[in-house]
């Protein structure tokens, strides 16, 4: 991959995997948008939360399915966004999230509702936010279930930061920093070490608990029965290459992780994302009920708008790289130019080279393939 790691060692790569320390660093003193006016009528939604912690908060999106949505304007305990879903059998729980406090407190939510026992908790995908309170799971007997590939994937990217030197780290990217040859490449350089710093941080405080409910990709969809509440888990490529989505198609409601961002540009680091891929998936919850409700992996809860202004989001992207492309600007220097349009100025981006440099990099190569 020609990106922003070129010149890094392997170890130092792996340890750039994961989109959870950005938030530290930038999403902090930007708070949750209010619920969509689009959605104050619909009658699946309950217009409050039913708790607030402030770094996340609760409310209902349809009969048995609640949602746990993130403001890391108050705090990182969740970072991501989660949910359960609750049948007269059993309950179901969404997310590790970025900290055993975050997943206790999803717990705890759950206790409010209803008694039933706890099925499984998923994580959605490996990355760092949505996986390091595992182990608040496995203290309580909860099976953790994950695509086949989260264990591994989790153990690549996180374990080498353990005890590993700060310096050794961080060195690259502060290099990156110093070496800079214009404002902006050094803007965006200091948004990745500010990640990177935060990453560092946190894999350190954290114990890694793997899943242990494995799910292979050709055995989905599989659809789990909660008693009188059906979800199917499905995968679909784009964001990490371990990304499972969860949908209750009785009531068109779908929990997507992380391959839809609301309100935020899309983190597209990861060495398996995919932006052929990804677009595709979109284009397929675009053909989803128009009155589907997504519960995206960060951001507002939304309907298909939702999908629509991340899709307008990739294709800016991709319309400016490829100019550049055309033109012969090299991918190096391609990746510094992205100008973001007046109408996605209140997006944040959490740090540049791990949202829109990685995405016109891999843009550049599927280009250079013939793929797209
Ligand atoms: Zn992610």
């Amino acid at each position: 991959m020609v990106d922003l790691t070129t010149g890094f060692s392997r170890r130092q790569f792996l340890a750039s995997t994961s989109c959870f320390g950005a938030f530290h660093a930038i999403a902090k003193f930007i708070p949750l948008p209010a619920l969509a006016a689009e959605l104050a009528g619909d009658s699946r939604i309950s217009q409050g939360p039913f708790v607030d912690k402030g770094f996340a908060s609760v409310r209902k999106v349809g009969n048995g399915l609640y949602a746990t949505i993130s403001d890391t304007s108050k705090g990182f305990q969740t970072t991501c966004n989660g949910g359960f879903l609750v049948g007269k059998d059993a309950a179901f729980l969404l997310e590790g999230f970025a900290s055993p406090a975050g997943a206790s407190f999803q717990l705890e939510a759950l206790r409010m509702v209803s008694p039933v026992p706890v099925q499984g908790a998923l994580d959605t995908h490996y990355h760092f936010d949505h996986s390091m309170g595992n182990s608040f799971y496995g203290a309580n007997g909860v099976p953790l279930w994950a695509h086949a590939a989260t264990a591994k994937r989790m153990v690549d990217a996180y374990a080498p930061l353990q005890g590993a030197e700060k310096e050794t780290v961080l060195g690259p990217f502060e290099k990156r920093v110093k070496d800079a040859k214009y404002d902006t490449e050094r803007a965006h350089a200091q948004s990745d070490t500010d990640a990177m710093t935060s990453i560092f941080a946190a894999a350190n405080a954290s114990i890694l608990s793997l899943p242990n409910h494995p799910l292979h990709p050709a055995a989905l969809p599989f659809s789990i029965d909660l008693g009188g509440l059906t979800a199917v888990l499905e995968s679909y490529p784009g964001h990490s290459g371990t990304d499972i989505v969860v949908r209750v198609p009785e009531q068109n409601v779908v929990y997507t992780g992380d391959l839809l961002f609301h309100g935020l540009y899309p983190v597209c680091f990861d060495q398996q994302a995919t932006i052929s891929g990804w677009r595709q998936t979109l284009k397929k919850f675009a053909g989803f009920d128009k009155d589907t409700l997504f519960v995206p992996g960060h951001g507002q809860v939304c309907g298909q708008e939702g999908i629509a202004s991340i899709r307008e989001v990739f294709d800016d992207i991709a319309g400016q790289a490829e100019k550049m492309y055309r033109a012969g600007v090299p991918v190096e220097e391609a990746q510094h130019r992205y100008v973001v349009p007046g109408k996605f100025k209140s997006f944040p981006i959490w740090a540049w080279g791990f949202v829109i440099g990685p995405a016109i990099a891999k843009l550049y190569a599927e280009w250079k393939a013939g793929q797209a």
